[in-house]
């Protein structure tokens, strides 16, 4: 972000940050892993009104009224959604940039807790809209960093960089291989050319709840903690294959299994993607899937289903995406059989009585600006 002059008072700027899909490499960017994310093309939009009380107050087109807070607000202070706003407001403080003061309105097409972060689009999109109305130059590296710091501190959510990250350094029709083993994570934009190649990536929003806030993820962090201290490694993603002999819980085993064929697969992905060997992709996409399932316990009954599904419609890969338990599938498809691999999907669902889903197809796109 280059940085601009500071807004005058009462004077309005706009400001947009994607959600994201991942592509491979999932709850790998806690334990010094790769991902390889892509941003999409749905965004949280904010509205932005200089003001220079040092108040801050946000409407969103989610809920009647406003929120409104201090510009030295800390974590505790404000609950509820706004608490993703504050959060970023926060964080930014934190880091030497309070801002004079701000109202915001926030509208969005990323779905809520769909597992597309729709979090990490509102904290990017106040972020860049703040540093917009200032004037301030902040890296998106930092930029997702601080906004990640929003999510994990002032909103309750344990989890890694890769959502902030994908929503800040998002690059049209580039996907992003995302390397958290040092800090700052580096960031690199690769050619994504399914499109041109006749593909087209389905979203399956299954609409079961998931919430990263809740128990179960983070247990799966404390696990990764637990093995990575066992093994005494500073990250879990640089253990060798043979490490899962040295673990003999079988719970913690099959974590850790998970880990390490993700954290390969996640190079096979890399190089298939280079080649645009999409079978291959697919192959990996589905068996990240069945890691996810069976070793990290992540997925979820309408998760499963949207896969399997998929698959016997001819999907080339598919799996769930993002933190599971709940949330959205990806399926890579031939363009001419997405109405087909939807309308399977749709049908399964139906048939058991689970709520139908949402079905789009989304493209890599610009990160926020
Ligand atoms: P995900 O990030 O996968 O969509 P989360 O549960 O992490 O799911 O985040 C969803 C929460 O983020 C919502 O429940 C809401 O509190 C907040 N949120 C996201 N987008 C908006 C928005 N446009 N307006 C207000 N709050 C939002």
């Amino acid at each position: 972000m280059t940085a601009a002059e500071p807004l005058a008072e009462g004077e309005i700027g706009v400001w947009a940050a994607p959600g994201r899909v991942n592509l491979i490499g999932e709850h790998l960017d806690y334990v010094g892993g790769p991902a390889m994310p892509i941003a999409i093309d749905l965004h949280t939009t904010v509205k932005a009104r200089r003001r220079t009380d040092g108040r801050v107050r946000v409407w969103s087109s989610i809920s009647d009224g406003s929120v409104e807070f201090g510009a030295d607000t800390t974590p505790g202070d404000v609950k509820g959604w706004g608490r993703y706003v504050a959060g970023a407001v926060w964080s930014l403080a934190e880091s030497g940039r309070t801002t004079r003061g701000a109202d915001l309105v926030i509208s969005s097409d990323v779905p809520l807790g769909a597992g597309l972060s729709s979090s990490a689009a509102l904290e990017c999109g106040v972020g860049v809209a703040l540093a917009g109305i200032e004037g301030w130059d902040v890296d998106p590296v930092e930029m997702a960093l601080l906004c990640q710091r929003a999510e994990n501190a002032y909103a309750g959510a344990p989890t890694g960089s890769m959502d902030q990250l994908a929503s800040m350094c998002g690059s049209e029709g580039h996907a992003l291989l995302i390397e958290t083993a040092s800090l700052p994570p580096t960031v690199k934009p690769v050619p994504a050319h399914w499109v041109e190649d006749g593909l087209a990536l389905l979203v399956v929003d299954t609409r079961a709840k998931h919430s990263h806030a809740g128990g179960e993820y983070g247990k799966r962090r404390a696990q990764t903690e637990e093995l990575a201290t066992l093994l005494g490694l500073e990250t879990l993603a640089s253990a060798p294959p043979d490490a899962v002999l040295k673990v003999e819980d079988p719970e913690l085993k099959a974590r850790l299994r998970h880990v390490i064929t993700e954290t390969q697969r996640v190079r096979s992905a890399t190089r298939a993607l280079a080649a645009r060997d999409w079978t291959q992709f697919g192959q990996l996409m589905t068996a990240s899937h069945v890691s996810l399932r069976d070793d990290f316990a992540v997925s979820a009954p309408e998760l499963d289903l949207t896969v399997e599904a998929a698959l016997e419609h001819g999907a080339l890969g598919a799996r769930m995406t993002g933190g599971g338990f709940g949330g959205s599938a990806i399926a890579l498809v031939e363009a001419d059989r997405v109405e087909a691999v939807s309308a399977a999907v749709t049908d399964a669902f139906t048939r058991i009585d689970f709520k139908a889903p949402r079905t789009f197809v989304v493209a890599p796109s610009q990160g926020a600006h």
